[in-house]
């Protein structure tokens, strides 16, 4: 799963992505209106956290422009993140097309609980079960378990898992595999990718998931049942 937070107060950013990393979701992070319209029409996020006082305007504006429909189609997920916390700012956001409003200061367990709220309503891609084989993914509660006996995977490796068990028994193109693991600021080391998946196989035979990742060489990899 990757975010994106639009935020221009940097001990917040940072404190977000390091609650996220922790629990194996990616967090981009934009500080202005400008990089995160660049942002959304270069990568696939799969919501966005979006503060209201930004230095080139409010937040809201871009929230009413996603909303009409001028950032390509399908409904992106969208939590509102502000200091302005009233009954009229509330409105306003959920009136511009927001999923969720959340005043700061907030805790972080609120901020995960009304994220898989709004990725389990219809609307949301990523909220869930996938199944192959002995295999399944909770994207909500970020596991992998192999009947019912949860794996313990680093983040990349449950990022790349993810994406994969998103379209079982389909081809995943490299490119989107590295969009699904690494954000703005990491380095992309080309053969990292190959290196996860040869790790990631290992566990998953290992512990018996009953799953192969293929892979097609140059173009990317998918996971399917073994017969
Ligand atoms: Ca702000």
């Amino acid at each position: 799963m990757r975010l994106l937070l639009i935020e221009d107060e940097p001990e917040m950013a940072s404190a977000l992505a390091a609650n996220f990393g922790r629990h194996g979701i990616l967090l981009d992070h934009v500080a202005n209106l400008a990089d995160a319209e660049a942002a959304l029409a270069d990568h696939c996020h799969d919501a966005l956290l979006l503060d209201r006082r930004l230095p080139d305007g409010d937040g809201l504006t871009l929230l009413a422009r996603l909303r009409g429909g001028l950032q390509g189609e399908g409904h992106i997920p969208v939590i509102v993140l502000t200091a302005q916390g009233d009954l009229s700012d509330r409105v306003a956001g959920l009136d511009a097309g927001a999923d969720d409003y959340l005043a700061k200061p907030f805790a972080m367990e609120e901020l995960l609980a009304r994220l898989r709220a709004v990725l389990r309503r219809p609307s949301g891609l990523a909220a869930r079960l996938t199944q192959a084989g002995r295999l399944a993914f909770d994207p909500e509660h970020r596991e992998a378990s192999v009947a019912g006996e949860v794996l313990d995977l680093p983040r990349r490796e449950l990022l790349v898992l993810e994406a994969l068990m998103r379209r079982p028994g389909r081809t995943v193109m490299r490119e989107a595999l590295v969009e699904a693991i690494y954000g703005f600021e990491d380095e992309v080391q080309s053969n990292a990718l190959d290196a996860h998946i040869s790790r990631l196989r290992r566990k998953l035979e290992a512990a018996g998931a009953g799953v192969e990742i293929h892979g097609i060489r140059g173009v990317g990899y998918l996971l399917r049942a073994t017969p």
